[in-house]
């Protein structure tokens, strides 16, 4: 193993011991929790790495930066479950759609409409998570909260959909307390939207949590925490 691998490998065993002492004190186990482990900031290389370590759900933010790595890793690729994590301009759609295996930031009818379409195309149900704006953050995208319960209709037309949960993110000037908080009001509206949506069961994640506040994510019930420059430490 190369020392990239080396300290690569200790920062994930790390970074997956809090994730497992946080599910304890939740009393969940950290087989509930998928860590997605993202890319943005590194090199195709240091990407290959985790993957040859064996972390193989990797997110990516940027449409041009996703195609970037599929190129670089090639054959690698067929063992990555990339995860679509940033806004994803429609006219992007079309390139990115073939290599992604979860959409996590479903933040528009328009878009998800075209992710419809586009499922439809390739004949495969992509999973999407709806975005909500839990932070009230004017710059961040996503639904408002408030609007969700009424869209329950609409959502269930969409054939090559499947609807996987909800994903949100804190306020980028909060405390913890103030993400925790606005981690329970995504779970809440979850299992609202559970009951009061007609394809409500398939609402089974809760994408929330990153370097700076997992594990109260993890507290409130995130399913995938999505992990970067945390991963990172050292080797940027
Ligand atoms: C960059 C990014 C992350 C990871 O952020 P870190 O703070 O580096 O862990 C998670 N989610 C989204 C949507 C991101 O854009």
């Amino acid at each position: 193993m190369s020392t990239v691998h080396a300290q690569l490998a200790a920062n994930v065993a790390r970074i997956r011991a809090r994730i497992a002492e946080a599910a304890a004190r939740a009393d969940r186990t950290a087989n509930d929790v998928r860590l997605i482990a993202v890319t943005k900031y590194v090199e195709p290389q240091l990407a290959q790495a985790l993957v040859e370590i064996g972390e193989c759900d990797l997110g990516e933010s940027r449409p041009q930066e996703l195609w970037r790595k599929v190129d670089a890793l090639g054959p690698l690729d067929a063992s990555i479950r990339w995860h679509f994590i940033g806004h994803l301009q429609r006219n992007k759609l079309e390139r990115t759609l073939p290599h992604v295996a979860w959409i996590h930031s479903g933040d528009s009818l328009r878009l998800l409409t075209a992710i419809d379409e586009g499922g439809r195309a390739l004949q495969r149900r992509i999973p999407v998570l709806i975005e909500v704006n839990i932070s009230g953050d004017a710059t961040k995208h996503g639904f408002q909260p408030a609007e969700l319960p009424a869209l329950g209709e609409t959502l269930a037309s969409f054939t090559h959909v499947e609807l996987r949960g909800l994903m949100g993110m804190s306020s980028l000037e909060g405390t913890q307390d103030d993400a925790r908080r606005e981690f329970a009001a995504l779970r809440e509206l979850r299992d609202r939207l559970r009951n009061e949506w007609p394809r409500g069961d398939e609402l089974r994640e809760l994408s929330m949590g990153m370097s700076d506040d997992f594990e109260v994510a993890i507290a409130e019930g995130a399913t995938c925490v999505r992990i970067g420059s945390a991963l990172f430490e050292g080797l940027r």
